[in-house]
């Protein structure tokens, strides 16, 4: 059976960081995994 697109994008899982398990905001440029904090702390 056929899924408008909308439909498949609605039926995606929320994204969750998998360091600290927070849902983050979907991002099309985005392609970390994981968020914000997570990232910034890994910086240091
Ligand atoms: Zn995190």
């Amino acid at each position: 059976m056929l899924m408008s697109p909308l439909e498949f994008f609605r039926s995606l899982p929320k994204k969750e960081c998998p360091e600290c398990g927070d849902h983050m905001e979907e991002q099309a440029e985005s392609y970390m995994m994981e968020c914000d904090r997570c990232l910034s702390k890994r910086e240091e």
